[in-house]
């Protein structure tokens, strides 16, 4: 078998196509754009690079971005005041206070600070908690996104098996939170799990969420399953090369010889987390305006 190759890139071009489209709508019926406030604190080049593409991704969805670049040395007091102001503001919808934050300054309580209705990003422990009792909020982009690629994929998931390998708080447990909503059974595999590759090999549904690089190769998988490779790993440099290729969690030659369909990397999951987060943004416009959100955002 050869696995169909799940592509995340163009699934997520066309969502936010959707997403510039209701946009475009949101703001001749509501008279503003819908805005997402995105706050950087310090210098780390990969979240530059991250922030950079947000805002343009944000522009280019019909909605408005503003961009908060702060110094390394900002205060936590500074931080907090940004971020009631941003509560404040009802030209912004979406606040992500990108992460990671300088040592000094402590995640948890600045993600505390957001508005839950704001917090686009599903991270405050609100958001955390109406979606582990089924409440409307705002789920983490990540897994949301891989949610869409699997139901677009598979359609019902009742009944099947699925295996998500990590639990971290923005993917792993949100993920597994997800498929048990959409009645999979779900095991949430970890680094303590013993004899992981059997328990891997049960699953109709994986979902590698661990961050080491092709793990997961073609022996660990049921016949047809269906591989979200969530990993991002760069491997050493070839001989010549300034950078090293970039690689998910699974082997993906040797996986797509069992999988039924698989992500690949990159190219998968990646560009779904912008789209996902432009979608999520532009909910909050809707509940903010008071409007209902259109059904296939
Ligand atoms: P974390 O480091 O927070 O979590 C990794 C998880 O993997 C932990 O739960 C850990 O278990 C588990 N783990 C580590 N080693 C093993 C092992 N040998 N066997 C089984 N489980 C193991 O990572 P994140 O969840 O933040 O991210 C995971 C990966 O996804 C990374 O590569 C990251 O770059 C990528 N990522 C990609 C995104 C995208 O947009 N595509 C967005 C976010 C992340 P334990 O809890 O026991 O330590």
């Amino acid at each position: 078998m050869t696995a169909t190759r799940i592509d995340g890139k163009a699934f997520a071009a066309r969502l936010r196509e959707r997403v510039g489209a209701y946009a475009a709508g949101f703001e001749k019926s509501v008279g503003r754009k819908a805005g997402l406030a995105v706050v950087l604190v310090g210098e780390d080049a990969a979240s530059q690079v991250y922030v950079g593409a947000k805002g343009k991704a944000t522009l280019a969805a019909n909605m408005a971005s503003f961009e908060h670049r702060l110094p390394s040395d900002t205060t936590s007091e500074a931080l907090m005041a940004l971020v009631e102001q941003l509560n404040n503001d009802d030209s912004v919808d979406g606040i992500l206070v990108q992460l990671p934050l300088p040592d000094h300054l402590d995640e948890q309580s600045i993600i505390a600070a957001i508005s839950p209705d704001k917090d686009v990003d599903g991270f405050h422990v609100i958001n955390a908690g109406r979606l582990s009792v089924g409440q409307t909020g705002f789920v983490p982009c990540t897994p949301l996104g891989c949610m869409m690629l699997l139901t677009d994929r598979l359609g019902d998931l009742s009944g099947l098996e699925a295996v998500v390998i990590g639990r971290s708080n923005i993917v792993g447990k949100p993920m597994a939170q997800l498929l048990l909503d959409a009645n999979a059974t779900v095991t949430i595999a970890h680094s303590r799990t013993n004899d992981l590759a059997s328990v891997v090999r049960r699953a109709d549904i994986v979902v590698a969420a661990v961050g080491r690089p092709q793990m997961i190769g073609k022996d660990w998988l049921k016949d047809g399953a269906t591989v979200i490779d969530v990993g991002i790993n760069r491997l050493p440099p070839e001989p010549g090369k300034e950078k090293g290729k970039l690689v998910g969690d699974v082997a993906f030659d040797e996986a797509s010889e069992v999988a039924g369909a698989i992500t690949p990397v990159p190219g998968g999951v990646g560009p779904m987390t912008i789209a996902v987060l432009l979608r999520n943004t532009l909910v909050a416009a809707h509940r903010n305006a008071g409007l209902e959100a259109p059904a296939d955002l």
